[in-house]
């Protein structure tokens, strides 16, 4: 009875950069829950690849940063196939150099991806969820989301900001019936860091800076989803959950 709160049966469930990764995984995992995937990319052969995987679910291609195409198709999905109830806006990217050096293009290129997409397809989604009075948005910011760690200044502020974003679309959305939060994952080793975990030396550091003691699995991250996509979150509005393994609990 109890566990029917959690139950997301018939839901259609659009994740940003669900080609692989983070994405992929919560597609993968909502759909356990009984949710239709919607996946999300800019790449036809990954795109397929991911949605052979994931076995059923729609698709949905765009490139986040091309607002005007995200809203298009957005507009497009629900004028003819459905409704979308659940928006995972997760497509993010990291780049890494010190500050000093740091590129103004590389800069722009990680405001555009990992912070204006939010508010764009954020903004195109939670028009059609308004309408309806109910929706759930969950965007995905990062441990960098309250800590900074050094050459990643930039994504350290999209992710500051994705927060401070996620509290923006509660104190606006909440009165429409819309619940909005985040995830803030620690550290999982998928392409976005690829650089880290060949490191041996950053796993050692990881290992012992993490309370947990180890890296994340991503299918650690679909409890979280599960309830902020669910009816269990009813009346959460805006907060993100830190699945982080302890690490921004400890110093
Ligand atoms: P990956 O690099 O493995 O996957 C990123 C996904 O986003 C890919 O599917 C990629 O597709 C897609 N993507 C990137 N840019 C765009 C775009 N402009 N339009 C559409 N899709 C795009 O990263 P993760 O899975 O690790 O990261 C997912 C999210 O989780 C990000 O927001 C990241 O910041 C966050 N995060 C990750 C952590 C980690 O430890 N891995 C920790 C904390 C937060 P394509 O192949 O086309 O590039």
């Amino acid at each position: 009875m109890t566990l029917k709160l959690f139950d997301l049966s018939g839901r259609r469930a659009l994740v940003t950069g669900s080609t692989r990764g983070i994405g992929l995984a919560l597609a993968r995992g909502l759909a356990g829950a009984g949710a239709l995937p919607i996946l999300n990319g800019r790449d036809p052969d990954k795109m397929a690849e991911a949605n052979r995987q994931i076995g059923a679910g729609d698709v949905l291609m765009f490139d986040v940063t091309d607002h005007e195409a995200a809203r298009a198709a957005i507009d497009r999905y629900e004028a003819e196939i459905g409704a979308i109830e659940i928006l995972v806006n997760n497509a993010g990217i990291q780049y890494r150099a010190p500050l000093e050096d740091f590129p103004a293009e590389a800069f722009e290129r990680l405001l555009q991806t990992n912070v204006a997409s939010v508010f764009h397809v954020g903004q195109a989604v939670a028009r059609h969820m308004i309408r309806r009075g109910r929706g759930k948005i969950i965007n995905i910011g990062s441990v960098q989301s309250a800590l900074a760690r050094p050459s990643i200044a930039p994504y350290t502020a999209t992710k500051g900001a994705v927060a401070n974003l996620t509290k923006g679309m509660a104190a606006d959305w909440a009165r429409h019936g819309l619940q909005c939060n985040g995830i803030a994952p620690g550290y999982f080793a998928t392409e976005l860091n690829a650089t880290l975990s060949a490191d041996p030396d950053f796993t050692a550091w990881l290992e012992k800076r993490t309370p947990a003691g180890r890296w994340g699995r991503v299918e650690e991250l679909v409890g979280a989803a599960i309830f902020l996509a669910s009816d269990a979150s009813s009346f959460v509005n805006g907060q993100m959950i830190y699945v982080d393994g302890g690490i921004t609990a400890s110093v």
